[in-house]
């Protein structure tokens, strides 16, 4: 039998447009919870709270700000912002009028954000107000400065809760600035038939957003969805989960992500679920007091934010017994873990999700009722509506059991990266078939196991680095002849960064410190090197290539970090 499988089609794809979908939920549900906050001070009875009603109104009000500020379909309008209710807002409000939502990863410094807004030609930035860790109005003005088509800097407000004195919110201090609060007042400007005016132009096919992927060449690609890959994905996962209006998703993983804005808040919106959000960034104690504040009936996060909360020193403590259910996704989760998920945590119902930004993001999944077993020892098999296949080098599909490269093809593949069809082709080939990069197996069920990564990639605490960009920034240091940078084994983060340097000659040694202070406000903290090596040489194949997995064997074997 062939590794190859097709998903289940019992349901029907979705049809309509993102805001299409959010109204018809909105007029069966609009007295029902859709979103709530947590306050910073953790104070339950501050926290923020919409109705699907409010939300919505909400959403057109910002809706219409955009249209007001001329935002039209397709422009790409940029989020740069740890998690908040705003960001939901504005997901909603940018997919109502047809604006490209750029996601922007709030670890980004300068070097990255200018790339990303040059890359798409950007024309708005809304973005956070500076923290004790990032001056995003800073940043975002240097952006400005340094990239003519962004024109507009919207300056989202500081979060609620009392006694919060650790952020400043940007002034606007030009034309080119205006706060949130100033975009939500010029909704009075454009009349409501606007808005169905701009809703009847779009299509489901249109693209909404762009997520950056750590490119394989040195710089991120861009990502491309549609309404209909993140749409029908959202509701997919949700079918699979049981999700009904009575299931509260509890958020801890990142907006800027697909786990957040799709596996988050898309699903949860397309079965009238509410969505909790528990803290700005991942806060394991956060997270388990909003599940117990709020009742929450679901919760997500990569293995290592589970591990953090089983690890919680006052874990007892916690009121989780209104959870049922939830999705780990990002990397392969440790035995021990889900099972004390499944009993610590109630989660009997926890799904595997395995996916990629590029399929919008989830290609297979574990089903309701499938065994510990192959709740950690697989990822599930083949998502509704889509076909999986495992390949050979030469591109034949190989026998079940049998290791290869996992491809995925259906409605969930991205449209392509943003403005570089040569790097779509590599990817998605000419029967529309998206190669992974990663290497898997199928067993007789059609369940998938992943084996590992042809793509030269580090996971590091669920973030994805591609050495390649890490190597191209610290090519910039004045010493760095030759550099290669290594994932190596980490008990906290799965895997960490190792730069192996050659220096040019006459020049002095660097060490970690110098390196970090190199990288330090220019490259998000996840990339930056834990660990430096200065080597005379690498070793190489006899056909040039650095042999890397011998470096990475030897690096082990120094710092004594066997498993
Ligand atoms: P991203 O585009 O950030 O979603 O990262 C996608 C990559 O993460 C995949 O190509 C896999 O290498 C890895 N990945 C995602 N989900 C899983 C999972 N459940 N188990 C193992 N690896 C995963």
């Amino acid at each position: 039998m062939l590794s190859y499988t097709a998903g289940e089609a019992d349901v029907p794809l979705l049809d309509e447009t993102i805001g299409e979908n959010f109204e018809r939920i909105v007029e069966r549900f609009g007295d029902r919870e859709a979103l709530v906050e947590a306050s910073l001070d953790g104070n339950a009875a501050a926290a923020r709270r919409w109705t699907f009603q409010q939300l919505n109104d909400d959403v057109d009000r910002i809706t219409r700000g955009l249209l007001a500020a001329g935002v039209a379909a397709g422009d790409r309008v940029g989020v740069w912002s740890p998690n908040c209710a705003e960001w939901t807002i504005l997901q909603y409000a940018t997919a109502k009028v047809g604006a490209v939502l750029v996601n922007v990863n709030p670890a980004y410094r300068t070097h990255e954000l200018i790339f990303v807004v040059r890359q798409n030609g950007m024309r708005m930035l809304v973005l956070a107000p500076s923290d004790r860790n990032s001056d995003y109005v800073a940043m975002g003005r240097e952006a400005a400065a340094e990239c003519p088509d962004l024109t507009e800097l919207i300056f989202l407000p500081v979060p609620a809760g009392s006694g919060i004195s650790e952020f400043t919110a940007g002034e606007p201090s030009s034309r080119e600035e205006t706060t949130w609060e100033a975009l939500d007042s010029r909704a009075e400007e454009v009349p409501a038939s606007a808005l169905s005016e701009r809703a009847a132009s779009l299509r489901q096919g249109d693209a909404i957003n762009i997520q950056y992927t750590s490119g394989t060449t040195g710089f991120p690609k861009g990502a491309t969805l549609t309404h209909r890959n993140i749409l029908n994905n959202g509701f997919s996962i949700g079918r699979l989960l049981g999700y009904t209006e009575y299931d509260r998703v509890v958020i801890p993983v990142p907006f800027y992500h697909c786990f957040g804005m799709v596996i988050g808040n898309i699903n949860a919106f397309s079965h009238g679920c509410a969505t909790i959000l528990p803290a700005r960034g991942f806060n394991p104690s956060a997270t388990l007091k909003a599940v117990q504040d709020f009742g929450g009936t679901s919760l997500y996060g990569v293995p290592t934010m589970f591990i953090a909360e089983l690890a919680l020193a006052d874990f007892e403590s916690y009121q989780l017994d209104t959870l049922r259910t939830g999705v780990m996704a990002g990397s392969l989760c440790p035995n021990e873990v889900m099972k004390r998920v499944i009993t610590d945590m109630h989660m009997d119902d926890v799904a595997i999700c395995y996916g990629m930004t590029e399929t919008s993001p989830v290609s297979t999944m574990t089903r309701a009722g499938d065994s510990i077993t192959r709740r950690t020892e697989t990822v599930g098999r083949t998502m509704p509506h889509l076909e999986g296949k495992i390949i050979d080098a030469a591109g034949l599909t190989v026998e079940r059991g049998e290791v290869g490269e996992l491809c995925t093809k259906g409605y969930a593949v991205m449209a392509g990266y943003w403005d570089q069809p040569d790097k779509t082709a590599e990817a998605i080939d000419s029967e529309g078939w998206m190669h992974t990069g990663d290497l898997a197996g199928m067993d007789n069920d059609g369940y998938i196991i992943i084996e590992g990564r042809i793509k030269d990639m580090i996971i590091r605490g669920g973030e994805n680095v591609y050495p390649r960009e890490v190597e191209e920034f610290l090519y910039q240091h004045p010493s760095v002849q030759d550099v290669q940078v290594i994932g190596v084994p980490d008990k906290k983060y799965g895997e960490e960064l190792m730069a192996c340097i050659i220096l040019k000659p006459g020049t002095e040694p660097l060490d970690a410190t110098a390196v970090t202070e190199f990288c330090r406000g220019r490259l998000a903290h996840y990339k930056i090197p834990r660990y430096v090596e200065i080597r005379e040489s690498f070793p190489m194949t006899v056909s040039g290539k650095v042999r890397k997995i011998d470096m990475r064997e030897e690096a082990i074997d120094r710092l004594g970090l066997h498993g």
